[in-house]
């Protein structure tokens, strides 16, 4: 058996045009449309691309993009003030400022100074809370695009094992959430998990997010599982030519294919729904700020 590739570029360009339609639809009604501000410090060449990715989608969405390029000494106290300013710009509906950030500036006091209310990444404290006390939040956009696949490939998610692997607060913790608010029964593993791969072959959903090339061997996958693989790493790829290099996932994705029902490939699984997302909580902000009723996308 070959499991089906749930394809994540699919259904990322599908959830990208209702959230285009939705925005139209709100101009047309209030003359008004969302506003996400994106800060990047400093010339990291990762980020540039995440960056004028993250515009490209904004724009194609019928949202306002502002970019903001602060050269890579800015001091901490810079940048915070350039937060609190967006914070109080009410055409600016989202804030995310692109990590990492150099090391003269705490991640944790960015996190902490961006308004709730526009923390479209989901990581201020206030919105983890709310998330894990069942209430309404704003969700990292890796974990909810990594629900909405399982979403959209199980259907209904209700009595499933799932087994997360990694804690982060950026994907392992947010996602075992979104499963738990699904009705699954969520186990998390991590670094310390005593025998991961027994752990691993009870799940019915099994979330990699763990940043170690192909960690989860195909034998750790229960027959029928749904994987969905959130790692994105880099290896050397010889066989392509010297010097050239490949993006793997956290899963051994041939074995594993193998073995599951459904699997995200990577690239083209996870990844694409991260925008995605980030343009669906800048449309919720957006929404929950003016008091408009908010739109099921
Ligand atoms: P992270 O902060 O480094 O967390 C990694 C987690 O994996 C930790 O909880 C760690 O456990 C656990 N871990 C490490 N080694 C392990 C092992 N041998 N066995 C079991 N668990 C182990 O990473 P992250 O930010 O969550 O990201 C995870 C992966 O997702 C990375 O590959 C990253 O590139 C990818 N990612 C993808 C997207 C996307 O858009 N698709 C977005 C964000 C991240 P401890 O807590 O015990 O140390």
């Amino acid at each position: 058996m070959s499991a089906q590739r749930i394809d994540g570029k699919a259904i990322a360009e599908n959830l990208r045009g209702r959230i285009g339609a939705a925005v139209g639809a709100l101009e047309k009604a209030h003359g008004k449309t969302p506003g996400l501000a994106v800060v990047l410090v400093g010339e990291d060449a990762a980020s540039q691309v995440y960056v004028r990715n993250k515009g490209i989608a904004t724009k194609e969405a019928g949202m306002t993009s502002l970019e903001f390029r602060l050269p890579a000494d800015t001091p901490e106290a810079v940048l915070l003030d350039k937060v609190r300013t967006l914070n109080a710009d009410a055409a600016v509906n989202g804030i995310l400022v692109q990590f990492p950030v150099p090391d003269q500036i705490s991640q944790q006091r960015v996190i902490d100074t961006i308004d709730p209310a526009k923390d479209v990444d989901g990581l201020n404290p206030l919105n983890a809370g709310r998330l894990v006390s069942g209430l309404d939040a704003l969700t990292p956009c890796t974990p909810l695009g990594s629900v909405i696949l399982a979403k959209e490939t199980l259907k209904d998610l209700t009595g499933k094992h799932a087994v997360v692997i990694g804690r982060s607060n950026l994907v392992g913790k947010p996602v075992a959430q979104l499963l738990l608010k699904e009705n699954c029964t969520v186990t998390m593993a991590h670094s310390r998990t005593a025998d991961l791969p027994a752990i691993c072959r009870s799940a019915d959903i099994l979330v990699a997010a763990v940043g170690i090339p192909e960690i989860v061997k195909g034998d750790w996958v229960k027959p029928g599982a749904c994987v969905i693989d959130v790692g994105i790493n880099r290896i050397d790829a010889p066989e392509k030519g010297e010097g050239k290099t490949r993006l793997v996932g956290d899963v051994d994705f041939a074995a594993a294919e193998a073995v599951a029902a459904h699997i995200t490939p990577v690239p083209g699984g996870v990844g694409p729904m991260t925008i995605a997302c980030l343009l669906r909580n800048t449309l919720t902000a957006f929404c929950r700020q003016n008091g408009f009723v908010e739109v099921e996308v």
